[in-house]
């Protein structure tokens, strides 16, 4: 069998497209532009990318950006007092603070004050709280997580009932999957560095979400025939004939795993995407709460 692929990147622009053309039609009725503030913390040249592209992509949809470059010996009461400042201010609707944070800084207090009608990443422990309750809703819910969810209520996969088997349990990737996976009525396993025969319990996936960090761990020998699999992974391998010496794969070995899965995300090009595609949709929510207070 040879899988479907879940074509991320398109779905991401599909939603890029629904929230430029709803920012339109609110200016044209009168209604503010949504804005978003990304913190960023220090020299990490990973997230330095990451924040300039969030910038870049809020730009191409109509959401007003702003920028917060603070340096890394920030301290923790200078670093909330900006927090404050813009849960009060009315043009932000939404604080996006950029992981990891230096090591002196204290992450959970900093995710706590932020407005939990700003909190477009998800992140504030009471809407991971309420993510984790039965009948409670998150105002918002984890950008990657969230995609996750999105490509594989696309990939045509049956949800409720299934068994998942979510590989990882970090804040911001597998929890969270396996949370939402759990109030979509999934049962769920998770699997971390601990777990003991991880290619038996892979597979009982009828879907499996990949968020180890470990390229290309899991076979196809590992995963059921007709399995619906979501690759979150993004590792750098060595490559010669590759322009810069290296090339990304995900925690899936693609090339076989989609001989035998009914349908797989490709890395690059699935869930990447869709991280920064649900930020700018939270984004416009967080705009819409703000229009009904
Ligand atoms: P973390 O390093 O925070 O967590 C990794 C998790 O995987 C941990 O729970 C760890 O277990 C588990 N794990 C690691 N190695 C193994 C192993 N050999 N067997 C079983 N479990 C293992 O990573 P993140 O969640 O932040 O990211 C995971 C991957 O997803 C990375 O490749 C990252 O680049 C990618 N990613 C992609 C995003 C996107 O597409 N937009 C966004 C965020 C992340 P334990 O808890 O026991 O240590």
């Amino acid at each position: 069998m040879k899988a479907k692929l879940i074509d991320g990147k398109a779905t991401a622009e599909r939603i890029r497209g629904e929230v430029k053309q709803a920012i339109n039609q609110r200016l044209l009725e009168g209604k503010s532009q949504p804005g978003l503030a990304t913190v960023l913390v220090g020299e990490n040249p990973a997230s330095k990318v990451y924040v300039r592209n969030k910038q870049k992509a809020c730009a191409e949809v109509g959401i007003h950006s702003v920028g917060y470059n603070l340096p890394e010996e920030t301290s923790q009461e200078e670093l909330e007092a900006l927090v404050r400042t813009l849960n009060a201010d009315p043009a932000i609707n939404g604080i996006l603070v950029q992981l990891p944070l230096p090591k002196h800084l204290d992450e959970e207090k900093v995710l706590t004050a932020i407005d939990l009608t700003k909190d477009v990443d998800g992140f504030h422990p009471v809407n991971i709280g309420r993510l984790a309750q039965k009948g409670r809703e998150p105002v918002f819910v984890p950008c990657t997580p969230a995609g996750c969810m999105v490509l594989l209520e696309e990939s045509g996969a049956q949800i409720s009932g299934a068994n998942a088997v979510v590989l990882g349990r970090s804040n911001i990737v597998g929890m969270p999957v396996a949370l939402l996976l759990v109030k979509a009525d999934a049962t769920v396993t998770i699997v971390h560095s601990r777990t003991k025969n991880i290619p038996e319990i892979v597979r009982s996936a009828d879907i499996l979400v990949t968020a180890i960090g470990q390229p290309e761990f899991v076979k196809k020998e590992w995963v059921k025939p007709g399995a619906y699999v979501i690759d979150v992974g993004i590792n750098q391998v060595d490559d010669p004939n590759a322009k810069r010496g290296y090339r990304l794969v995900g925690d899936v070995a693609f090339d076989e795993v989609s001989e035998v899965a009914a349908a797989i995300s490709p890395v690059p090009g699935g869930v990447g995407p869709m991280t920064i595609a649900m930020l700018l949709r939270n984004t416009l929510h967080a705009a819409q709460l703000a229009d009904n207070a």
